[in-house]
């Protein structure tokens, strides 16, 4: 996701990226045209594109409402990308419930209108970030002309301060020459930081900070205690919301589920969504737990992560692996894994090539020893 800039061929070849920041309608079309590249990834189930999508609608919604209007447009963008131009082309388009699609279908019609709107208001925005950043620039030039016309006193004229002032026309004149040819200028600020929201500074990485309740991991392990004791892997879904940027994992869901040594299969998943839709809870990963291992990913766990992580980049993984007292917080390397595994169509336990890391720790997701969890055990109403 970091777009680090080559200062060395930024007049050569103006590319997407090097879009100014005083041209705010090429802003605004960049801004669009990325967040409109998106393409459907026929292992991802169909069905998950609908719910990722409700969770896209839930996270534009609170960056509607604390003011981050880039962050906001540019998931609206993906969501009627994905809904009214691809899903269609998804092979399993047809399996998506009835029902699914008529949500959905409200959603889009919700969301035009208040797409549209964005629209008009980030290019409200963008002229008035050209404005302030042109009176900058001018003011820039003003000022080295000032220093240079000072230093340049002092070496011939040291005592005759009062004798310049022609200069001052002079300078101004030239100053308005400068302003409207600004845009070819090399040291303009350049507008960069395309991936980011407008109002947040963003992590190095590009991913949003996670935080998650040290008691995420003791709550779960309580609960699957009887699970371990029989050699069983127990899992769940982790759940929360997005605040000023920043992901916070609330919510333990635990699914109907049936565990064995080295896997866990859910069953209707339904209820955690219907749960998560009425709570207004965005998926935020997966936890699991390792009965007699370390904590790692399998390959099993790897292919399911992808899942996870392919529409929430912050997606974590967290593995309990008792018997060590090790936990593990991983994620698939954004640069590697992620595609790899999108890519890899073998099933069931399957080796994968390991000279290049295929996942790593999350570095984005910090524990909190204060924060609570909310726990619901779906197994219960079974
Ligand atoms: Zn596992
Ligand atoms: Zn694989």
């Amino acid at each position: 996701m970091s777009r680090e800039r080559d200062k060395s061929a930024n007049t050569k070849h103006i590319s997407k990226e090097d879009v100014s920041i005083t041209d705010p309608a090429s802003r605004l079309k960049y801004i669009t045209e990325l967040y409109s590249a998106v393409e459907i990834n026929p292992n991802y189930a169909a069905i998950r594109y609908y719910r990722t999508g409700i969770d896209m609608t839930k996270m534009a919604a609170v960056y509607l409402k604390e003011g981050s209007l880039e962050s906001a447009y540019a998931l609206y963008m993906k969501f009627l990308t994905i809904f009214l131009e691809k899903i269609m082309n998804h092979p399993q388009y047809n399996t998506v419930p009835a029902a699914e699609k008529a949500k959905n279908t409200a959603m889009l019609k919700k969301i035009i209108p208040v797409a549209e709107e964005l629209k008009k208001k980030l290019l409200e925005q963008y002229k008035q970030d050209a404005a302030i950043a042109i009176e900058k620039l001018k003011q820039q030039k003003h000022e080295e002309e000032e220093r240079l016309r000072v230093s340049e006193l002092e070496e011939k004229t040291p005592r005759l301060r009062s004798a310049d002032f022609s200069g001052d026309f002079d300078r101004l004149d030239r100053l308005d020459r400068v302003a409207p040819s600004t845009a070819d200028d090399t040291n303009l600020p350049v507008f960069d930081r395309s991936l980011k929201p407008s109002t947040y500074p963003s992590p190095k990485s590009g991913l949003r900070q996670m935080s998650m309740p040290s008691r995420m991991m003791t709550e779960f392990l309580k609960l699957s205690r009887g699970n371990t004791a029989n050699n069983k892997e127990t899992c769940g879904i982790l759940a929360g919301s997005l605040v000023r940027n920043q992901l916070f994992v609330t919510h333990l869901l635990i699914p109907q589920q049936m565990g064995s040594s080295d896997s866990c299969v859910t069953h209707n998943e339904e209820d955690i969504f219907d749960y998560q839709d009425q709570h207004s809870l965005i998926t935020l990963g997966w936890i699991h737990t390792h009965p007699t291992q370390t904590a790692f990913l399998s390959s099993v766990d790897l292919h399911t992560h992808c899942a996870y992580q392919l529409m929430m980049a912050e997606a974590i993984a967290v593995v309990c692996a008792p018997k060590y007292e090790e936990t593990g917080f991983f994620m698939l390397t954004p640069d590697h894994g992620l595609n790899f595994i999108a890519r890899c169509r073998a099933t069931g336990f399957h080796p994968h090539p390991n000279e290049k890391s295929l996942y790593t720790h999350a570095d984005h997701c910090k524990l909190d020893a204060t924060a609570n969890v909310t726990v619901v055990d779906l197994r219960k109403t079974t």
